[in-house]
């Protein structure tokens, strides 16, 4: 058992920054409205997320580390319509088992007489717990020595520096997408970044700025476009201005971020039409469809889908920008 976890870490968990990547999105799944990041030597030495989501109950914190045991799928008709990010119950029993894993969480109480539980995971085994802890209404995990029991995956970790860029990027990918929640991140003890809640159109520029830079959220023009079920809305940066850095481009299906091939064709003919040929568009795009339009069941650490109706989804994204892009600044 604790082999297939930790082969099945292996899918999923490549590095720190998948390791984050799962965290926030259970975090996100929780229903958080903040996120605390605290990350020591590129993640490979500490990994912690604070969320003040929903909470685990005391009697599911063992559970939540078992394979396979997800409290967000109950049968095979909601595999169609999956609203939340994760759905396999694979990402925390896999980190638990090539690292130390604590895990304290605190449930909602009315009579506020309830208390926080901790649980202690080392490569797979139960070291601790569950004993009571102090920590407000949320879940927080810690993640230490990733891969300290997989040396030969260990070998493949890049320096510090480059593992917390990553974890940046991660990041980025995350809270482009949800404004709502606002989130402070430290590496070393050194505050990195603070996103405030983005509830208005001055504090979405914020947060443009803070994680694309000013050059985007002062030049991207903003796209709202509607057809029939299918909906585009968010930035894209006029292609004579569109700086030659691959890492802009943010297209996200029902607030999954995906690199798709159709998509990424529809944006670039739409800037050829345009008569602009940009090789690196920067763009941040909120696809929305009917859930049963498009199947997100594919590998975790893959970012694809697949359309019903890919041909007037890639019509309906090209028509929508040439539009937008013929019309300029508003
Ligand atoms: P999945 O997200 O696919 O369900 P995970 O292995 O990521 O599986 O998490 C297992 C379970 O643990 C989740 O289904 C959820 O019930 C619980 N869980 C994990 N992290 C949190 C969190 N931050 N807040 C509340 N519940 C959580
Ligand atoms: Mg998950």
């Amino acid at each position: 058992e604790l082999l297939i976890s930790q082969i099945a870490a292996g899918e999923v968990i490549e590095r720190p920054a998948s390791v984050v990547k799962e965290l926030i999105e259970n975090s996100l799944d929780a229903g958080c409205t903040h996120l605390d990041i605290a990350i020591e030597q590129g993640g490979i030495k500490r990994i912690r997320v604070r969320d003040d989501g929903c909470g685990i109950p005391h009697d599911q914190l063992a559970l939540a580390l078992t394979r396979h045991a997800t409290s967000k799928v109950t049968d095979l008709a909601d595999l169609e319509a999956v609203t939340t990010l994760g759905f396999r119950g694979e990402a925390l029993p896999s980190i638990a088992a090539v690292s130390r894993l604590t895990l304290v969480s605190r449930v909602p109480d009315p009579a506020g007489e309830g208390m926080a539980w901790s649980l202690a995971v080392s490569g797979g085994e139960l070291s601790e717990g569950p004993r009571p802890a102090a920590h407000p209404v949320g879940t927080s995990v810690e993640v230490c020595d990733l891969f300290y029991n997989t040396p030969a995956r260990r070998k493949f970790l890049r320096t510090p520096r480059t593992e917390f860029e990553q974890i940046e990027q991660t990041i980025r990918r995350l809270l482009l997408a949800h404004p709502a929640v606002a989130c402070e991140l430290r590496h070393d003890g050194r505050l990195i970044q603070r996103l405030a809640v983005a509830d208005h159109p001055e504090s979405l520029r914020m947060r443009l700025e803070q994680l694309l830079g000013a050059a985007f959220a002062e030049q991207s023009l903003r796209v709202e476009s509607v057809a029939g079920e299918l909906a585009l809305s968010g930035w894209v940066l006029p292609p004579a201005l569109a700086r030659s850095q691959p890492d802009q481009q943010f297209f996200y299906v029902n607030g999954r971020l995906v690199r798709d091939r159709l998509l990424a064709h529809a944006i670039r003919q739409a800037f050829a039409d345009c008569l602009h040929h940009s090789r690196h568009p920067a763009y941040v795009l909120f696809l929305e469809l009917s859930p049963d339009q498009v199947d997100v069941n594919v590998h975790p650490a893959k970012y694809e889908v697949r359309f019903r109706a890919s041909r007037q989804v890639h019509d309906f994204i090209r028509q929508a920008l040439v539009r937008r892009l013929a019309q300029g600044r508003l």
